[in-house]
């Protein structure tokens, strides 16, 4: 294999890092789970749309640049090395839309793809209830027929929304068919979240942002997927959502949500981190080798990605193996964490951004499926081991 870029890949990372070095906003933008932190982050959204960085890999159509996914890679790794805001549109952008590009009807495309790139349009993912989190063929959310309106009437509650109070729409699994299996009667469907009817209540976090939400929908009208988009609607085929969803989650669990070049930055720091200690005589053997380790770490999380493109490239799809990605960079999230804990001693409490991400690294083994989910479903699906 030849791991060597391309003149024409080292040309697009050139483009991309002299941009990002020009614009990142400096000193860096507060989080953007607060209200304030989410309208700075939006306008620095705009920014990346307006010049055409927003979607790089998305056609031109859609406000992208045709990019590929290996340019892609250098892109997210260039983005993360200057220490770029967080992306706030990521449940649209990184979920979503792979979604819609698979499923979505061209009137679709066209309407929700083009808001989404330009920040117009803002997505949370509402998946978990109160009763079904883990279980999520256990939600009670249902859409009724209204056949004389043309459309579904939603009633229920979501909830852990991230970002919910700030977002303009959700999408999320229904039960259609309150008679069917429990995997089967789901319909995935798109909700404006001004639609008469719902109601979002926004909840703090444990950190202190107040980046959740409670999303609840009372006899909501959203019309067919196959009528105007701006409405709303359902996504891919009535009772199909089960298998919709999964698509959202392959993307979620595997390299869109958390591209290499998120860790191997962090991992740099961290070394950086470690040089500052050593210089003052304080770094102790052992974890320098801790250091080491979670460096390589992040490095081999970039190699085995590779993989991963190259199987999307040839047309192949992750499935269940991007349940190995979300255990693997969640668990190496919290481990460079922990080292520049260390290396920091007592004044790990006194440092705001290596605190604040330990913090969020904490929440990685529970969100997008917890870890101990991905390994049921590794043990079944990939190592093909009997169900207990
Ligand atoms: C930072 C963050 C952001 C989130 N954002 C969103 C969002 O935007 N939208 C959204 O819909 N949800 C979101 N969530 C919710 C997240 O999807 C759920 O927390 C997660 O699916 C687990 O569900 P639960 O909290 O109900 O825990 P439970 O399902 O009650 O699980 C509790 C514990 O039991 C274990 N467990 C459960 N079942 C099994 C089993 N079969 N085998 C082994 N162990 C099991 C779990 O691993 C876990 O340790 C977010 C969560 C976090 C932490």
């Amino acid at each position: 294999m030849d791991l060597t870029w391309s003149a024409s890949e080292e040309s697009f990372r050139a483009e991309c890092r002299s941009w990002l070095e020009e614009h990142v906003p400096r000193p860096g933008l507060p989080s953007g789970d607060t209200s304030e932190g989410f309208a700075l982050h939006l306008e620095w959204e705009r920014l990346l749309h307006r010049d055409r960085w927003a979607v790089v890999s998305w056609p031109e159509a859609y406000g992208g640049r045709g990019a590929s996914l290996w340019e892609w890679l250098i892109f997210e790794e260039e983005y993360y090395r200057v220490g770029a805001p967080q992306r706030v549109t990521q449940n649209g952008i990184f979920l979503l839309a792979p979604t819609i590009f698979e499923f979505g009807t061209p009137a679709q495309q066209d309407h929700y793809l083009t808001r989404m790139s330009s920040a117009e349009d803002l997505w949370c993912q509402g998946w978990s209830e109160p009763n079904a989190g883990s279980d999520l063929a256990g939600i009670t959310s249902r859409a009724a027929r209204d056949d004389a309106a043309g459309g579904w009437r939603l009633t229920g509650q979501k909830t852990w929304t991230t970002r919910g109070a700030f977002c303009t729409h959700l999408f999320g699994l229904f039960r259609t068919d309150p008679d069917a299996e429990r995997h089967r009667g789901l319909t995935y469907f798109l909700v404006p979240l001004d639609a008469e009817g719902v109601t979002v209540r926004g909840f703090g976090r444990l950190d202190g942002d107040e980046g959740f939400a409670e999303v609840f929908l009372d006899d909501v009208f959203v019309p067919d997927g196959d009528t105007d988009p701006a409405g709303g609607g359902t996504l891919g085929a009535v009772d199909q959502g089960w298998g919709v969803a999964m698509a959202t989650t392959t993307s979620e669990r595997g390299l869109t949500l958390r591209s290499p070049g998120r860790f191997r930055a962090t991992a740099g720091r961290l070394v950086d981190l470690a040089r500052e200690v050593d210089a003052s005589g304080c770094l102790s053997e052992l974890v320098a080798d801790r250091v080491a380790d979670a460096w390589i770490d992040a490095e081999a999380y970039a190699l085995f990605t590779l993989g991963d493109v190259t199987d999307i490239v040839e047309g192949r799809s992750p499935g269940a193996r991007s349940s190995y990605n979300k255990i693997f960079w969640s668990e190496l999230d919290v481990r460079l964490h922990e080292v520049a804990l260390e290396l920091l001693g007592a004044d790990a409490e006194l440092d705001g951004p290596w605190m604040k991400g330990y913090e969020f690294a904490l929440s990685g083994p529970i969100y997008a499926g917890t870890n101990e989910i991905q390994r049921n479903i590794v043990a079944e699906r990939v190592l093909g081991l009997p169900r207990k």
